[in-house]
């Protein structure tokens, strides 16, 4: 039986290369969108059904834990059992830390690292319970490193991975692994759509001189979901080209 696949985030860039990838690979996949773009999921559901992949949107602001729990009963109640988690939502509200306003500070906390509580909390009981579950958190290099005018992004994505760390230990035993992965620059709009200098400048850096593509992000995400990774588990798998080691 196919493994029900939710992604969060699903409909962006990085999320719609590991919604197709795990419909690849025999998941039956749910990709949760935003509740504002609900227009957006169905062109994107349509796009993605042009292509040959039947995949399912449910809209929920993943930062409200009460719009999280619904949205996991429904996808319970149509599809089973969520089997597969990749917390994947995440946004940025860049400043300098002397500039940063509280509401800049809360909505990338609440986005990019309480989502991954309000969510995973929904299925981890279930995923103990069933002896089988792979919970895969997006994080990134700047959550590794840090990076200028990001004290809230980094915050929440090196946040994430001590969640990673501690559910890791919580679910060994139970066969539920649970891993970061965290990319470095990766090409989605919001990269192409930086000025060219700024673009370049960002690509001198990286050793191997370009930025991920989404497939070089869900290809490592798509082994961590595989039976073959079943040994692996709390680990933070960098994606960046080489641009940080540690
Ligand atoms: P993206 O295209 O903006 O995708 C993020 C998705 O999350 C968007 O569809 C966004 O919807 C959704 N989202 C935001 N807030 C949400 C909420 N409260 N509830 C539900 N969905 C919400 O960005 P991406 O580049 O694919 O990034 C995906 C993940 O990778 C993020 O966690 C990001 O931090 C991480 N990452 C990206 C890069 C990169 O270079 N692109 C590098 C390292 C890590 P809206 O469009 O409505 O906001």
């Amino acid at each position: 039986m196919a493994r029900i696949a939710l992604v969060t985030g699903g409909i962006g860039g990085i999320g719609t290369s590991i919604c197709t990838r795990l419909a690849q690979d025999g998941c039956r996949v749910v990709a949760n969108h935003h509740p504002s773009e609900v227009d957006a999921a169905d062109e994107w559901k349509k796009a993605r059904a042009e292509e040959g992949y039947d995949i399912a949107t449910f809209s929920a602001d993943v930062s409200s834990f009460e719009d999280s729990t619904r949205m996991v009963k429904e996808i319970t109640e149509q599809f089973g059992p969520v089997e597969v988690l990749i917390n994947c939502a995440g946004i940025t509200r860049d400043k300098t830390f002397r500039k940063m306003e509280a509401a800049q500070w809360q909505a990338v906390i609440n986005v990019n690292l309480n989502s991954v509580f309000n969510v995973t909390r929904q299925v981890w009981e279930g995923m103990l319970e069933r002896g089988f579950g792979r919970i895969i958190n997006i994080s990134s290099v700047n959550g590794q490193r840090g990076q200028f005018g990001q004290a809230n992004y980094a915050a929440a994505k090196a946040g994430m991975h001590g969640v990673t760390m501690t559910l890791a230990q919580e679910g060994a035993s139970k066969g539920v692994t649970v891993n970061t992965v965290s990319p470095g620059y990766v090409e989605t709009a919001m990269t192409l759509a930086m000025d060219d200098d700024i673009r370049n400048g960002i690509i001198s850096g990286i050793p191997m001189r370009r930025m991920a593509q989404p497939s070089d992000v869900s290809s490592a995400i798509a082994f961590l979901v595989s039976d073959q990774a079943a040994y692996i588990t709390g680990a933070n798998l960098p994606v960046n080209g080489g641009l940080f080691m540690h």
